[in-house]
């Protein structure tokens, strides 16, 4: 991305004598980005599309005329090269809105003049950017973000307790429910209900009227969070909270005696069993890495990355059903084709996948090299400088896709971060995953075991499910490269991956049938 960046700024430097070219910083809430741009006489510039970026907007070039369209939820923009009028489409209506001076266009990017594009962009952000010319620099500030309202409460009571149902315009990211219960002292027991974030209109929810399973509801609205509290008609011995995601409902399951499992009402049950079903560790996407005109790295004795992962990845297909013979395996590639990085997440995502297992080899810039062994990744952002070297060489891929620019835009460094705890519900069991790949894989290809890295890799980010990527050895050193190269060494490192993922499933399971 640097890179690129310096060399765009370079390309513009030759490309016009009288400009100078300019990086402006526009801060966010999350970090700071650097925008190229120039300065021409007392004007700055910058890249309309690296704003738009920055700010999280989407864009579009329209191919007869080079016109830029910048859009969001809100609305769009349309900038027209060496025009100063900006056509401005936002709630239906469409307006231009002139600029004293016109966008330029310079080696096929858009620039806007910076004193000018705050204003324009805060029409479709969310949230507004603000540009010092004295500092040269922008700021954004985000739109405090609007917490899900909740929009109904109803009650069903069940021979055996009840069942309340929460209605929000959207899940609360938490959840809590307390009983309590009165003793001899009189007072009724009470339901306490916590939801975060989350907004009540209070006096609505205080009229409520009284329902055969509560005689009253009390809303308290704090910042962020919302406590709802249940003055109950009657007992009840334990209660179990959930949410059904596709009603957009908090669920309160609420049992008159403490013998549950025999109570639960058949649509409770139901519920529970499809969410059980969805946990299940049922499909399993294997990713050989590379293919086609992507050969990965070449290693010793002209053996390429893109074989070698391949045939493990055939083997371990086979060992797979073997030994899990009711799991789905699904392969991104099962011959020697090119499928871009985003295809591959997409594919697992299709099958409904629940574990990604993408396979590669590793190799050293200098070839003889000493370094070898195992190596093991889950998604993160590269934390070392060697997991860094390695997913930059994976990454590397994209350069075979066309139009990779466009299509991995938002995987760069501060986006990564936000993708990435998108992801943090399935860190932990892809580390765990990661884990038993590495001490495995190590263990029967009696490698050095190189330990679990964390790292950006992007073909781990479209996977919506645990993903790991496992560095099987070094095509750079002769031991190793000769082994992976081989058929009794592809069938050992497969060995080891199917002994981890069997270990792994057999955990998972447990973890789960014991909620
Ligand atoms: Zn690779």
């Amino acid at each position: 991305m640097r890179v690129r960046t310096l060399l765009a700024v370079l390309l513009l430097y030759c490309a016009s004598a009288a400009a100078q070219p300019r990086v402006v910083p526009l801060h966010t809430a999350t970090g700071t980005t650097y925008i190229s741009g120039f300065q021409e006489l007392h004007h700055v510039y910058v890249s309309i599309g690296e704003v738009a970026h920055a700010l999280g907007l989407s864009t579009f070039v329209l191919k007869a005329t080079d016109k830029l369209s910048v859009y969001s939820d809100y609305g769009s923009l349309l900038f027209t090269p060496s025009n100063g009028f900006v056509v401005v489409s936002l709630r239906g209506e469409t307006n231009a809105v002139q600029m004293p001076i016109p966008v330029l266009e310079a080696n096929g990017k858009l620039y806007v003049p910076a004193e000018f594009s705050g204003e324009l962009f805060s029409k479709i952000a969310q949230g507004t950017l603000s540009y010092d010319e004295e500092k040269s620099e922008f700021t954004f500030s985000p739109e405090q973000e609007s917490l899900p309202k909740i929009t109904g409460i109803q009650v069903e009571p069940k021979v055996n307790g009840a069942v309340i149902e929460i209605g929000m315009q959207s899940l609360p990211k938490a959840y809590e429910a307390s009983l309590t219960s009165s003793g001899l002292g009189g007072s009724p027991d009470m339901l306490y209900l916590t939801l975060m974030p989350a907004a009540a209109d209070v006096p609505a929810l205080d009229s409520l009227p009284g329902t055969s399973v509560y005689s009253s509801v009390i809303a308290i609205q704090n910042p962020k969070s919302v406590q709802l509290s249940f003055r109950l008609k009657q007992k009840f011995a334990s209660k179990h909270v959930f949410v059904d995601s596709t009603t957009n409902s908090v669920i309160i399951a609420l049992y008159s005696s403490e013998n549950v499992q025999k109570l639960l009402s058949e649509e409770i049950r139901q519920k529970l069993d499809n969410e059980k079903k969805n946990w299940k560790l049922n499909v399993i996407v294997l990713d050989p890495g590379h293919g086609g005109k992507d050969p990965g790295t070449t290693g010793m004795y002209g053996i390429e990355e893109k074989n070698v992962a391949l045939a493990i990845g055939l083997d371990l297909r086979r060992d797979l059903h073997k030994a899990l013979p009711k799991v789905k395996i699904v392969m991104t590639r099962d011959k020697d084709v090119f499928i871009p990085l985003y295809k591959r997440g997409e594919i697992a995502n299709e099958a409904g996948g629940k574990l990604f297992i993408s396979i590669h080899c590793n190799s050293m810039p200098t070839k003889p090299n000493p370094m070898h062994g195992v190596e093991t990744f889950f998604l993160r952002p590269g934390k070392t400088a060697e997991a860094i070297r390695i997913a930059a060489q994976e990454n590397a891929a994209i350069k075979y896709e066309n139009n990779y620019e466009k299509t991995y835009r938002s995987y760069d460094a501060d986006n990564l971060i936000l993708t990435t705890m998108a992801h943090s519900a399935y860190v932990k069991y892809s580390e765990r995953l990661a884990e038993l790949i590495e001490t495995n894989v190590s263990r029967v290809a009696h490698e050095r075991d190189n330990g679990v890295g964390q790292a950006g890799f992007y073909v781990l980010i479209g996977a919506s499910m645990p993903a790991v990527l496992v560095e099987t050895g070094y095509l750079s050193n002769p031991r190793e490269a000769r082994f992976l190269g081989s058929v009794r060494g592809q069938h050992l490192v497969a060995r080891g991956i199917c002994d981890a993922i069997v270990k792994y499933k057999a955990e998972y399971e447990k973890n789960f049938t014991q909620n």
